[in-house]
This record gives structure tokens, sequence and C-alpha cells, in this order.
């Protein structure tokens, strides 16, 4: 009989890498889509006291009404690199 190894574990870690010396963070996030979903001046548009366009709950987000850029989900997914300590 083999004892069964037990393994730990693991928590997603953020992810790290070193871009010209400088400890990088793995930043992944989704918000409304900036082809289809408007504002005025930043705040939701409301007609008869609703928002007009669809909240996502998962992601805390209005939805915009759908278009060629988010490939009509009305939202985008931005993934990027940036500095771990924004001071650098
Ligand atoms: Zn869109």
């Amino acid at each position: 009989m083999s004892a069964a190894k037990k393994e730990k574990p693991e928590f997603p870690q953020p992810r790290t890498k070193l871009i010209d010396g400088v400890p990088h963070i793995f930043i992944n996030y989704v918000s409304s889509c900036s082809g289809c979903h408007e504002t005025n001046e930043g705040y939701e548009i409301y007609q008869n006291g609703k928002p007009i366009y669809a909240y996502d709950e998962k992601n805390r987000i209005f939805l915009g009404s759908g278009c060629h850029e988010c490939g009509y989900t009305g939202k985008r997914r931005h993934r990027f690199w940036m500095p771990e300590n924004p001071e650098y």
C-alpha cells in the first residue's frame, strides 16, 4: 500500500514578474464597454428612475448595449502588467 501524499491546497497567487528590474503585477478586470456604454459625465444614465443599461452583478458594472468592439457582450476584459509599487 502506498501512502497517498497529501498535497497542500494551492491558493491563487497574484502573478508577478520583473519588467526592467521592476516588479509588476498582472491586472485582470472587467469593465463596461466604452464603445456601447455611455455615461453622463461619468454617471449612469437613468430613465424613469431606472438605469438604461443592464447591471452585471458578478462584475459590479453596467453593461453596454453591445457593439462589435466587445463582441456584443457590453463589457470588456482588461489584462495588463502594472508596477507593483506605483512609486517607481
Ligand atoms: Zn461594446
